[in-house]
């Protein structure tokens, strides 16, 4: 417990109640050569806030599909995908597991209900409340094998079961951000997004461009439904890290990180590394991306004091999700 304690950076995210499809946010971690006690860095929701999301209990995800296609189709894959977990590290006390069929009917709201969507990508970060979108009652995950966010159906599912465990992108990390949401250590070309032309229709420089524009906060992008709200930070969130972190900092690994390819439009990438170079995917979760899981569900009594920063607007939040860049919709 006390090496955990040493580990230096929290955020904590927050949810924001949407009304329509989100997803469940990436994140990175640092490379294994490192020592994960001093660089380990990760981004999950924020357990110790009356947010609307929580761990799963037990470290199990009993899940549920849609039908027989969903299960016929997705099986392997989420199996494939938590082998890729467990060969990063992660416990084999860490399990998704197949629910039973009166499980599935009559306690909805505790299971993680995976369906095919070819339209879409996304999953809940952990285990969302009910309330949050009553529509849905519960957690879910919308995927298809064909989604090509990371170009490996395994990795795809890894990256968004990350999300089902709680983690969120590691650019969300406000400390990555400069002031305003200004480049910092990554370089972020709003205009780039794929949706950027739709969005922006009707719309004031202002609204796109300042400080509570679409493309400068992810609250407003959240509620465009822009794509932009999977690469802004989430200012709601409280890091150990301080401001003083570089690209160093970053863990170019993680498998929750967004590759430069995808989400983008004819203008070019989103996202870059801050000189330009393009950010590569990755498909296996990194030592920090376990790390990221294991402080969520083991360790969360370490940083209760941490999480009591400042941060004015967490109770508003309830859970935060996000659409997979690059994706059809
Ligand atoms: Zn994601």
């Amino acid at each position: 417990m006390s090496k955990m304690k040493s580990f230096i950076l929290f955020i904590l995210a927050l949810l924001l109640v949407c009304h329509f499809p989100v997803e469940a946010g990436n994140h990175l971690w640092e490379p294994s050569h490192q020592s994960s006690l001093t660089h380990a860095r990760w981004a999950h929701f924020d357990n110790h806030r009356r947010t609307s999301t929580s761990p799963w209990p037990n470290k199990l995800i009993p899940i549920c599909y849609g039908n027989l296609e969903a299960e016929r189709e997705l099986g392997p894959y989420i199996k494939a995908a938590m082998d890729l977990w467990y060969a990063a590290g992660l416990p084999a006390e860490y399990k998704i597991q197949r629910a039973h069929h009166l499980k599935c009917v009559l306690e909805r709201p505790d299971v993680l209900w995976v369906y095919i969507d070819p339209g879409a990508f996304f999953s809940s970060v952990g285990k969302e409340k009910p309330k949050e979108n009553p529509r849905r009652g519960g957690p879910v995950a919308a995927l298809h094998i064909s989604h090509n966010q990371l170009g490996d159906p395994a990795a795809n599912i890894a990256h968004e079961l990350g999300h089902a465990w709680g983690l969120l992108h590691e650019n969300h990390n406000p400390v990555f951000w400069a002031p305003n949401n200004f480049d910092k250590v990554f370089k972020f070309r709003c205009d780039h997004l794929a949706d950027f032309d739709d969005k922006i229709m009707g719309l004031q420089q202002w609204e796109i461009w300042g400080h509570d524009g679409i493309c400068r906060s992810s609250e407003a992008a959240m509620k465009a439904q822009f794509s932009a709200y999977q690469y802004l930070p989430i200012h709601d969130a409280v890091s150990k890290h301080g401001w003083y972190v570089t690209e160093d900092d970053v863990d170019w690994n993680s498998i929750m990180m967004l590759p430069s390819w995808v989400g983008g439009n004819h203008r070019g990438s989103p996202l870059f590394h801050l000189d330009g170079g393009l950010i590569g995917a990755n498909l296996v979760p990194s030592a920090q991306d376990v790390e990221g899981i294991r402080h969520l569900y083991e360790y969360r009594l370490s940083y209760e004091a941490e999480l009591l920063l400042n941060d004015p607007r967490a109770f508003e939040y309830s859970l935060f999700r996000q659409y997979a860049p690059g994706c059809g919709h």
